[in-house]
């Protein structure tokens, strides 16, 4: 089928469509630029631009896709979880789109959708299971058992305060770094000596993990990091940007790693599929590949454009959901802010 895929749960008002597992075009529009000055995504904002950028976003997927709106067979929409607001706009698109066109719709989970990024990889082995998914962004910091893409998803962990994403933005304020934090520590980390500073793991002690607990946390972290740079500045002494920096990275690829890897071996599944726009850091991926090797776990990362939030992965998960025979979504659902992930999608009709 070609499925038209629209994502606007946080701050990327994501267009993307494919045909089957095959990805014709993926149409990013974002409104990170406007959040700069806050240090972070302001929900209202993120929402008007959703609004001004889809119908842009939407001809330009099609454009690239060349496709007209008229071979479209379904469409797909994310209906959570992420900024309530944000969402709205995406949902309410899409009911229109799917109304205007009697074409029927899939509202689907978000996270999922990251995890159906991985089959738009051309290059890729098809996806085997059950696979261990760990997904890092600036809203999420999730661990997945996956069985089945369409069917059986369940939650092993996540972030009990800040997501990752979210912890790489508050240190980098601290350093006086801009915003995106992420990119900005990775470039000032890169000179600095990952063993200078040792912050604190949160959560990652074995009698955390030795009950089944994969749970996330990043905010011990962050006030380390503050208490450590106010006293160096107290002292009068000049913060090393570069050592906070790469020892701060190096606690929270530790943890993530660890973790991720932890729950591979307690559930005997060799296969770790990372994703979330986190993955752009360059020393989370050599970690994970490298202690992942050692421990004879085969990791996927799919391309960085289907790692960040895009509307491709959301039109690859209704792809799968329509070919695995699943019925359409009504139009009887609204955004839900913290969808849990075994919904992988939602109001599916119960009619004939
Ligand atoms: P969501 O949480 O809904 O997926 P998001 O917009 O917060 O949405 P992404 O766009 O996937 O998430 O990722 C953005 C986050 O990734 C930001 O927090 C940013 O700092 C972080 N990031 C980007 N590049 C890097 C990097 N090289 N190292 C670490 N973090 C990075
Ligand atoms: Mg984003
Ligand atoms: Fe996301």
């Amino acid at each position: 089928p070609l499925v038209l895929g629209i994502e606007t749960s946080c701050d990327e008002t994501g267009i993307g469509i494919v045909r089957g597992r095959t990805l014709l075009s993926n149409t990013i529009a974002s409104s990170m630029d406007e959040h700069a000055r806050y240090g972070g995504v302001v929900p209202e904002v993120a929402a008007r631009a959703h609004l001004e950028a889809l119908q842009p976003a939407i001809e330009a997927a099609l454009a690239e896709a060349q496709v007209s709106l008229a071979d479209v067979d379904a469409v797909a929409v994310t209906s959570g979880p992420g900024l309530a607001g944000a969402l709205m706009v995406g949902v309410g698109a899409a009911k229109a789109l799917a109304v205007s066109l009697d074409r029927p719709l899939y509202a689907v989970n978000h996270l999922v959708g990251h995890i159906a990024a991985d089959i738009l990889d051309a290059g890729a082995p098809p996806l085997e299971y059950p696979t261990v998914a760990l997904l890092v962004s600036g809203g999420h910091t999730s661990l997945l058992l996956v069985r089945d893409l369409t069917t059986d998803v369940e939650l092993l962990g996540e972030t009990v305060d800040d997501a990752a994403g979210e912890a790489f933005d508050k240190v980098a304020r601290l350093l006086r770094l801009p915003y995106p934090g992420g990119p900005e520590i990775d470039r000032a980390a890169a000179t600095g000596d990952p063993t200078a500073i040792r912050f604190p793991r949160g959560l990652s002690r074995a009698s955390d993990m030795a009950a089944h607990r994969y749970d996330f946390s990043f905010s011990g972290l962050k006030t380390a990091v503050a208490r450590w740079t106010e006293q160096t500045r107290a002292a009068g002494q000049e913060v090393p940007v570069a050592d906070v920096a790469a020892s701060f990275r190096e606690a929270v690829v530790d943890v993530l790693v660890t973790k991720a890897l932890a729950a591979c071996e307690a559930y005997g599944v060799p296969r770790l599929l990372l994703g979330g726009g986190v993955i752009a850091n360059r020393r989370l991926r050599d970690v994970a590949l490298e202690r992942a090797g050692a421990a004879g776990v085969a990791v996927r990362i799919p391309p960085l454009s289907l790692c960040t939030d895009n509307g491709a992965m959301i039109a690859a998960l209704a792809s799968e959901l329509i070919m695995s025979g699943r019925r359409p979504s009504t139009l009887a659902f609204g955004a839900d802010s913290t969808l849990p992930v075994t919904e992988i999608q939602v109001a599916e009709r119960t009619d004939a």
